[in-house]
């Protein structure tokens, strides 16, 4: 089996403010590493810059939340992936549910974003998940698999994608599947990579759980065996939680 690093993610969403942005940046640089562990952060697109330049020369990533599928044109208010790439971000969400809900974003416009993070050289962390209702008609796994075949395009490998997995229902609200059920959807979701890109490449692909982690549960939802990191909303927005979870991964 292939040994995955740990990849802790903070996705800040539409929080912060300019001294915020300092204050949890400043904090997050008493981490002190851990093997295998890597940290990166998320911010809103205003403080990519300072953000960025406060974690040059530390061990943490940057990353953003969204990008456009085009690298340039008349699309007022978007950011292009080769944007975020000149900024120093090596990651961009794609996918996450308040995409998906609030700006009506499709599996297509999910996996041409995906398609922009690889050409300008970015590791897309595509998010998927399904809705309280998808769960409670047991259409979890089909839901997963539908966005998972619509979202990650043809030319993805271990080293340009991570997958999220983000049940809907347990993002900002205190709920979390059992570990049990975290562990069967990764499972699903590593086959689902193995019988489109080869046992090889989903084997080394990271795939992160994100829907209230916090340092309370993390060590146990780290620790299994498809669960290679997190991603945090929440808890990321005080340093001492998101490296308390960072701690339980390693
Ligand atoms: C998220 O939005 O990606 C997320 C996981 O949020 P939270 O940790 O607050 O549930």
């Amino acid at each position: 089996m292939a040994k995955r690093n740990t990849l802790i993610a903070g996705n800040w969403k539409m929080n912060a403010s300019g001294d915020m942005a300092e204050t949890l940046t400043d904090g997050l640089k008493a981490w002190q590493g851990g093997e295998g562990v890597e940290l990166l952060v998320c911010p809103p697109f205003p403080y990519l810059g300072p953000v960025g330049a406060m974690i040059a020369e530390s061990a943490i990533k940057l990353g953003a939340q969204t990008c456009h599928a085009r690298s340039s044109g008349a699309h007022t208010g978007d950011v292009a992936a080769e944007m975020l790439a000149d900024l120093g971000c090596s990651y961009v969400l794609v996918g996450h549910s308040e995409r998906r809900a609030d700006h009506g974003e499709s599996d297509a416009d999910v996996r041409a974003q995906t398609e922009a993070a690889h050409r300008a050289g970015i590791t897309a962390i595509v998010c998927v998940g399904e809705t309280d209702s998808q769960r409670d008609q047991g259409q979890t796994l089909d839901t997963v698999n539908r966005q998972l075949a619509g979202s990650i395009p043809d030319g993805a490998t271990a080293a340009n994608l991570v997958v999220a997995y983000e049940p809907v229902w347990a993002i900002g609200t205190g709920r979390t599947p059992t570990e049990a059920e975290v562990q069967e959807v990764h499972a699903a979701i590593r086959a689902t990579l193995s019988a489109r890109f080869g046992a090889a490449t989903a084997d080394a692909t990271r795939l992160l759980y994100g829907g209230s982690m916090k340092p309370s549960n993390a060590k146990g939802l780290l620790a299994l065996p498809d669960v290679d990191g997190g991603l945090i909303g929440g808890a990321s927005l005080k340093s001492e939680d998101f490296l308390a979870i960072a701690d339980a991964a390693v």
